[in-house]
């Protein structure tokens, strides 16, 4: 279903809260929502503006709020947001509209607010930022077609993508227990691999320690289980999205994935964006699907929707950065090893969940979705470590004139993403994490 542009998207709209305008992430056409708590106090529901945060609960208790949006304010209060998740895209869009006529600047609404700025708004930097919500399952895709087209390569494979992979919007179940906000601190696992050179593996730390550049896709409401979420409808359950790092352990993972996939490679942490990108806020960025290559199948049918096609994809710029413990003494900022673009993603969000329940697996409020690593057709596009230095055999220098081959610990990895249109560019915020050293 499309989202029809409205006042909260216009370009002009700017917001009486200072620093929100040109704001890179957070002006008043992104509003993402999100739980926070303050010095210690119960986290509740908030959404990102500038560099304030809006305490929806105290906005409620002050009756700012009327009808859908008054219902959404109210789940949003509670310490994660799956109740108000539950409620799907009426509310959450009515939410919305209501929260930027508070903050806009020169609205009748933004007269009650202004006097209570005090009250609503929370510098971000004295707020801490939890997982949105209570995370039920965690599924992985492969979407990326270049980033699994590069595995099948350093796999020797011959071609390198799988006869599925055209047809199958392929995936595993992953870990929902690891999963992290911004800002915590993974540890390098230990795990069996076999280290280069030898025949039989050990138990030891990770060697090959990597990143990967994926979208986050949260679900609202769920299905019931039995009944598959047909592409129509797919959008009423995507309650919005965030970036992911779905830090992998190469080595282990090489060794362990024979024949089932991932698993102690993957599920040892996991690093998102605590903010909610909603469906809303993107409806600006949303492109239709790029064709496919001459030669590659149509989907099958259950996996087509004509509306999908045309505008089931989003142009957003997402990257990767580095910042090193050498950077950091130096005060160096961080370096951007990576730029890509969602737009290479093989398959829509709506396909996805299509697929994810065809066969009557049934999804819940505060699952959360990888898309794969979004890597482009160029190595500058490489959304993994393991790409950009050609499985550890090239190095990759850095302006510090330190050199990786893979994330060495006291590596902070930063994963952003933006959306730009008519002079305001709306992001993700940071997604970044420590690599920290094992010891275990
Ligand atoms: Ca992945």
């Amino acid at each position: 279903m499309a989202i029809l542009l409205d006042e909260t998207h216009d370009a002009k709209r700017t917001s009486w809260v200072a620093g929100a305008n040109q704001h890179a992430d957070f002006p008043v056409q992104n509003l993402p929502l999100g739980v926070f708590s303050v010095r210690g106090d119960t986290p509740r529901g908030g959404i990102a503006i500038g560099d304030a945060v809006f305490d929806i609960k105290a906005a409620c208790e002050a009756k700012l709020f009327s009808g859908d949006a008054d219902k959404a304010a109210r789940a949003a209060g509670a310490s994660t947001l799956n109740d108000l998740m539950v409620l799907g895209a009426g509310p959450r869009a009515a939410l919305r509209k209501q929260v930027s006529a508070l903050l806009a600047e020169g609205t009748p609404e933004s007269a009650r607010a202004m006097p209570l700025a005090a009250k609503l708004l929370h510098k971000a930097a004295d707020c801490t930022l939890h997982l949105p919500a209570k995370i039920g399952a965690f599924t992985d895709f492969f979407a990326g077609i270049t980033h699994a087209e590069n595995g099948g390569k350093r796999r020797g494979a011959n071609p390198p993508l799988t006869p599925n992979y055209k047809y199958v919007p392929v995936a595993y179940h992953s870990r929902a227990s690891t999963v992290r906000p911004s800002g915590v601190s993974v540890r390098r696992p230990n795990g069996q691999r076999v280290v280069d050179g030898e025949q039989l593996p050990t138990f030891g730390p990770c060697l090959k320690m990597d990143f990967e550049l994926e979208l986050g896709i949260w679900i609202g409401h769920g299905n019931t289980w039995g009944d598959p979420i047909p592409m129509s409808r797919a959008s009423e359950h995507i309650y919005g999205y965030c970036m992911l790092n779905d830090w992998s352990a190469r080595d282990i993972q090489r060794w362990e994935s024979q024949p089932l996939g991932p698993f102690l490679s993957k599920n040892f942490g996991t690093t998102i964006s605590p903010w909610i990108i909603t469906p809303e806020a993107l409806a600006p960025f949303q492109i239709a699907q790029p064709p496919r290559p001459d030669g590659d199948p149509k989907p099958l049918p259950y996996l087509w929707d004509d509306n999908d096609q045309r505008e089931g994809q989003f142009d957003l710029d997402i990257e990767v950065l580095i910042h090193t413990e050498g950077m950091r003494a130096k005060g160096a900022p961080p370096q951007r090893i990576s730029a890509s673009n969602t737009r290479h993603l093989y398959w829509t969000v709506a396909q996805m969940v299509a697929h994810h329940t065809c066969g009557g697996c049934s999804l819940e409020a505060g699952d959360i979705f990888g898309s794969g690593t979004i890597s482009g057709p160029t190595p500058e596009n490489y959304g993994s470590i393991a790409e950009l230095s050609f499985d550890g055999t090239r190095d990759i220098t850095l302006a510090s004139g330190e050199i990786r081959r893979w994330v060495q610990d006291g590596d902070d990895i930063y994963l952003r993403a933006h959306g730009r249109r008519d002079g305001y560019s709306i992001g993700f915020g940071d997604c970044c994490a420590r690599m920290m050293a094992g010891g275990r």
